[in-house]
C-alpha cells in the first residue's frame, strides 16, 4: 500500500519507539513522585521540553507546554485570551480553530471575525489586518494550511498585528508546519501550537510553545502538572517518543524539504492535465499537493485509489453529510463547487519513495480517466 496521507497522520518513528519504551514498560512511574525513580523522569520531561522547543524558539522567551494533542493547544490557546470584544481568526483554520471560534460566537464570549483567504489559501493580509482593531483580543492564523498547502508568514503578521494593536495575543496553528518547514519564531508570536503524530510521534500528544512572560490561565486544573498550567498526569512515554522524533525529523528537515519539493513537482508533472487541476501552488509546503479532478468526485476517486493500493485523502470535512460536503477552505480560496467537490489531497513524508510517488500518478491517472469516462 503506497500511503499519501501524511498530512492527516505520519506512521510512527520505530526507532523512536525503541528509544523511548523504556520509558513505558520500566519507568513507568509517575513523574510528580516524590521517590527517586519518579523524581528521575521529572529531568528526563525537561530534557524533552528543551529539545522539542529549540528546534524553533529561543528558550530564554518562550518555555514548552505538553498537552494531549494540537486541537488541545487550539483549544487551550483561544478559550484562554479570546475573552472579550473580538478575536480574529481566517477563513482557511482547521476546525480545531475555526470550530472554537464557532463556539466562542456561540458563548457570546467574543465577536468571531473570519479574514478571506487569496486564491493561493494564503490570508490576506490587508483584509486580515482591516479587522483588527482597538478592541481586538486575540488573533489566530495558521502556519501552513493543512489542506491547500499554503504558508503564511506569521511573524510578519504577528509584526504587524502588533503594530496596529499590541495589546493583541497573536496565535499561530503550528501542526502542519513543525519539523516541516524552517522558521524560527518571533517575539511577537505569543503561542504556537504543535502536534507529535504529524512529525512521525504518537497520537495523544501535543505541545503550546508560549511566551514566558504570558500568564496562562489553565485549561484543565487538578495536580498542578505542567506548573500549574495542565494538571493530568504526563504522557512520558508518548513526551520521550515524540522528543526522539523529532530529532530524527529535525535532522533532515532541509534535505527532506528539498527531496519532496522535486517530489511534488515530479508528481504533479506526470499527472494527466486533462484529468486534474492544481490547487496547491509552488510557494505552498512541499508535503502537501492538492488537486482536483475535473468534474469528478474527490471520495470516489479515493475509493478507487484505495482498491489499487493507494491511500489520500480529500478535500471535504465530511462528504457524507450534505452540509459539509465541500470544504469550507477549498471555497474560501475562491474555487466553485465543482472544484471543491474533486479534492484530492496528496500528502507525503520522509519515507515516501520516488517510486512511490510514480506508481501513484500511474494510479491517479487510471482512476481518474476511468471514472472521467464512466461520466461521459
Ligand atoms: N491543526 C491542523 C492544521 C491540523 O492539520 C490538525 C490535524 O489534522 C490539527 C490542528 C489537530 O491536531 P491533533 O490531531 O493533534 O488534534
Amino acid at each position: 500500500m503506497i500511503y499519501l496521507d501524511n498530512a492527516a497522520t505520519t506512521k510512527p518513528s520505530a526507532t523512536a519507539f525503541d528509544h523511548a519504551k523504556v520509558y513505558a514498560l520500566e519507568k513507568f512511574y509517575n513523574p510528580s513522585a516524590l521517590y527517586n525513580e519518579g523524581y528521575a523522569l521529572q529531568s528526563e520531561l525537561k530534557k524533552a521540553r528543551s529539545a522539542l522547543l529549540c528546534k524553533v524558539a529561543d528558550e530564554t522567551s518562550f518555555e514548552f507546554i505538553f498537552t494531549s494533542c494540537g486541537t488541545e493547544s487550539d483549544n487551550q490557546a483561544i478559550f484562554s485570551f479570546a475573552k472579550r470584544g473580538n478575536a480574529v481568526t481566517t477563513a482557511g483554520e482547521h476546525s480545531a480553530v475555526a470550530a472554537a471560534f464557532q463556539e466562542l460566537k456561540t458563548r457570546g464570549v467574543a465577536e468571531s471575525r473570519f479574514a478571506p483567504l487569496d486564491k493561493d489559501g494564503k490570508v490576506n493580509i490587508e483584509k486580515l489586518l482591516a479587522l483588527v482593531d482597538d478592541k481586538t483580543s486575540f488573533v489566530s492564523v495558521m502556519h501552513v494550511n493543512n489542506e491547500i498547502g499554503a504558508i503564511n508568514d506569521i511573524n510578519k503578521i504577528a509584526k504587524l498585528v502588533k503594530a496596529k494593536n499590541p495589546r493583541v495575543i497573536f496565535h499561530s496553528d503550528g501542526v502542519q508546519a513543525y519539523g516541516k518547514i524552517p522558521f524560527r519564531l518571533a517575539k511577537e508570536v505569543d503561542l504556537y501550537s504543535v502536534s507529535a503524530h504529524k512529525i512521525g510521534g504518537l497520537k495523544g500528544v501535543g505541545g503550546l510553545i508560549k511566551r514566558k512572560s504570558l500568564v496562562l490561565p489553565p485549561y484543565l486544573i487538578g495536580g498542578g502538572q505542567e506548573s500549574g498550567r495542565r494538571s493530568g498526569t504526563e504522557n512520558v512515554f508518548g513526551i520521550k517518543h515524540f522528543e526522539y522524533a523529532a530529532e530524527e525529523k529535525f535532522s533532515s528537515l532541509k534535505v527532506d524539504y528539498e527531496r519532496l519539493t522535486t517530489y511534488r513537482e515530479n508528481l504533479w508533472e506526470s499527472l494527466d492535465k486533462e484529468v486534474y487541476t492544481r490547487l496547491s501552488t509552488e510557494d505552498g509546503t512541499p508535503y502537501i499537493l492538492s488537486v482536483s479532478g475535473k468534474g469528478l468526485r474527490g471520495e470516489v476517486l479515493l475509493h478507487m485509489a484505495n482498491d489499487k493500493g493507494l491511500i489520500v485523502g480529500t478535500g471535504s470535512a465530511c462528504s457524507s453529510n450534505a452540509k459539509n460536503r465541500y470544504s469550507k477552505v477549498i471555497l474560501a480560496c475562491g474555487y466553485d463547487e465543482k472544484t471543491a467537490d474533486g479534492v484530492l489531497r496528496l500528502s507525503f513524508s520522509p519515507q515516501t519513495t520516488a517510486e512511490e510517488i510514480e506508481r501513484a500518478a500511474e494510479i491517479l491517472n487510471e482512476v481518474g480517466r476511468d471514472l472521467a469516462r464512466r461520466m461521459k
